[in-house]
């Protein structure tokens, strides 16, 4: 399976900073040291263009980013000091998922070990979201005529408000978010399906409202590719969110979101988003889970099927239905 990876980009930030930088890293490592990854299928990601950012956000933002002119309070709003680092990085990230989409739409299921940064909006930047990468992926690959209608499935803990503002009137994207009713961002936007969950909802709680509103989501149309934000934040033990889901609820997330997208023929491009657990290998732990799920996904598609014309008893079947 591809998967791209962004680690090397390290943006600096302050002792003691809450953000888990070292998460990228260390999942990096982890995927590394398995085999889910052929020679040449773990990439560092290109940076994407001013062009493609622009596709989700406007001229002014764009330019305030990249030359360091944003106010002290859009920077604190972002949460991360700016730095040449910061800017490159989060081209990088949302490269990373822009790769990962091509990559998906090729092979069926593609990673980025990055991204899912979906508190940017058009002019600014929240919550340690510079660019939203799933609104500039998804305008990008319609732009190139490689896709007309994604899906954006958005499970982490906190509402997909960016993606959902930026996406809003966008006829061929369409916005899904389960989160925590009462986590950040507190006024949420309008996404085309938001499902809020109470505090403390657990495995239970969380996995139903998930399967109903995955059927009611993947069915309504033809999606040609689904961008899922896999974060690891709805874990019971995380810092920031307010649900209970267990690493192995975190698991069946990720089973019945790639296999309900993989039954119905959509490619699907997974991305990390949050995750701020009280260990940070919790965290990791779970963002790597997701990546051997979908490997696992990729490897029983390749299974030849019953179809397979190489199978005799089929061919038994074919020939005894054309010479009745
Ligand atoms: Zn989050």
């Amino acid at each position: 399976m591809k998967v791209f990876y962004s680690d090397r980009f390290v943006l600096p930030l302050p002792e003691g900073h809450r953000f888990p930088m070292e998460k990228y890293s260390m999942l990096r490592e982890r995927v590394a040291a398995t085999s889910i990854c052929g020679p040449d299928e773990m990439r560092v990601p290109r940076a994407v263009t001013d062009e493609e950012i622009l596709y989700a956000h406007n001229p002014k933002y764009l330019k305030k980013v990249v030359t360091g002119a944003l106010t002290d309070k859009e920077v604190r709003r972002i949460g991360f000091p700016w730095s040449k680092m910061m800017v490159e990085r989060s081209r990088r990230a949302s490269g990373g998922t822009l790769e990962a989409c091509r990559a998906a739409l090729e092979e069926g299921l593609a990673a980025n070990l990055a991204g899912g940064t979906h508190h940017a909006f058009a002019d600014r930047g929240e919550g340690f979201c510079v660019l939203n990468d799933s609104a500039i992926a998804a305008r990008a690959l319609r732009v190139e005529g490689l896709v007309n209608k994604v899906v954006v499935l958005d499970t982490d803990v906190h509402q997909g408000n960016g993606t959902a503002s930026i996406l809003r009137k966008d006829p061929h994207v369409f916005t899904f978010s389960i989160h925590g009713g009462k986590n950040f961002p507190f006024n949420k936007e309008e996404s085309d399906l938001d499902i809020a969950l109470p505090d403390g909802a657990d495995d239970g709680v969380f996995l139903e409202a998930l399967t109903e509103a995955l059927e009611q989501t993947l069915d309504r149309a033809r999606w040609e590719l689904a961008i899922f934000l896999a974060g690891a934040d709805p874990f019971e033990r995380d810092r920031l969110g307010r649900l209970s889901v267990t690493k192995e609820g975190l698991g069946e997330r990720d089973r019945l979101v790639l296999s309900s997208c993989r039954e119905r023929g959509i490619p699907v491009t997974i991305t990390m988003a949050g995750g701020y657990a009280k260990e940070v290998v919790d965290t990791v732990d779970i963002h790597f889970q997701t990546i051997e799920r979908a490997e696992m996904l990729l490897q029983s598609e390749r299974v030849p099927k019953k179809t397979d014309t190489h199978n005799p008893t089929f061919d038994g079947l074919q020939r005894n239905r054309r010479h009745p």
